[in-house]
């Protein structure tokens, strides 16, 4: 199995110290420690012979970049002994952003991917992610009082009733379904107003009370009247876009049957390899940008390299 995009983070989170803020404030007094800023979940961007680069401030620039504004600063992590910052400049309108960040233009960790280093993706995007939850969750749900960040921005706590909110994911299960036989075959659908080269595996969120297996069954029943005779995890992905959580799974189909939900899917049927490999062709010549960084193209992947091996 390949590594999962948006995996390898090579930072330590410090999750036993962070929670002392005079060693969050002694660490970002270090002189290597540094800073990425964020505008609206978009990463800040200079451009240098032709590569966007996404910005890297000194740590020591925080107070004034901050100035007036009421930005959030998050500890992502140790690199040796520095630390790694994320700080949230939506309050300010973009050029302002842009002119104290001293960067070009915004653009998203996901249309930078494949032009940055694996680590590096999986930096952004975790800063955007845990960025994207202060921003939305300022407030107590249980009194409504503007709540303050703890931990180095890994949890927040209410001053009215004391309530401590810590980052919420939303897992999703997504899955490859083959049917036995010779060629074996593969399940991908369509969803409705989709392209009509877009056929992707089948995904969608875990319920309350749900196990991962059991959402995994519940969705391919759904949407495509397929019962499984197995189900095994594969692998997960950080998804923080803004707050997912991909977990990846294999699964054998019981019958060739397909039943498709109308309401969520325009169509659905079995994919040999070569006609998977023909639309990943298709798809490639349209799309070229697209597609790199999910979970899907691992899974996907390594169905079409067993075909290989077994040749
Ligand atoms: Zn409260």
């Amino acid at each position: 199995m390949g590594e999962m995009p948006y995996a390898g983070l090579r930072l330590d989170r410090a999750g036993n110290r962070r929670h002392d803020p005079g060693w969050v404030a002694d660490v970002l007094a270090r002189p290597g420690s540094r800073l990425l800023p964020l505008w609206q979940d978009q990463c800040l961007v200079r451009t240098t012979a032709d590569r966007p680069r996404p910005v890297t401030l000194p740590a020591g620039c925080w107070p004034d970049l901050s100035d007036d504004l009421a930005a959030d600063l998050v500890f992502l992590g140790l690199d040796a002994d520095a630390g790694v910052f994320a700080a949230d400049l939506s309050t300010l309108a973009r050029d302002e952003a842009l002119r104290r960040a001293a960067a070009d233009t915004t653009i998203d960790v996901r249309r930078l991917f494949t032009a940055l280093p694996r680590a590096d993706s999986a930096t952004l995007a975790y800063a955007r992610g845990l960025l994207h939850w202060h921003r939305t969750h300022r407030f107590c749900g249980t009194c409504g009082t503007r709540n303050q960040p703890r931990h180095g921005g890994h949890a927040r706590v209410c001053p009215g009733c004391e309530r401590w909110q810590f980052p919420r994911l939303e897992p999703a299960v997504i899955v490859l379904v083959t049917l036995p036989g010779t060629p074996e075959r593969c399940l991908l659908a369509r969803h409705a107003g989709a392209d009509e080269i877009a056929w992707s595996t089948l995904a969608g969120f875990v319920e309350v009370g749900e196990t991962l297996e059991g959402a995994v069954r519940r969705e391919l029943a759904e949407e495509a009247g397929v019962s499984l005779q197995g189900v095994r995890y594969v692998g997960s992905q950080p998804w923080p876009f803004p707050a997912g959580l991909m977990i990846g799974f294999r699964a054998v189909a019981a019958s060739a049957e397909v039943t498709v939900d109308e309401r969520e899917l325009a169509d659905a049927r079995w994919f040999t390899r070569d006609e998977l490999r023909e639309l990943q062709a298709a798809w490639q010549q349209q799309r070229p940008e697209s597609g790199h960084d999910s979970i899907e193209s691992v899974l996907v992947g390594g169905w079409l390299a067993e075909g290989t091996a077994q040749q």
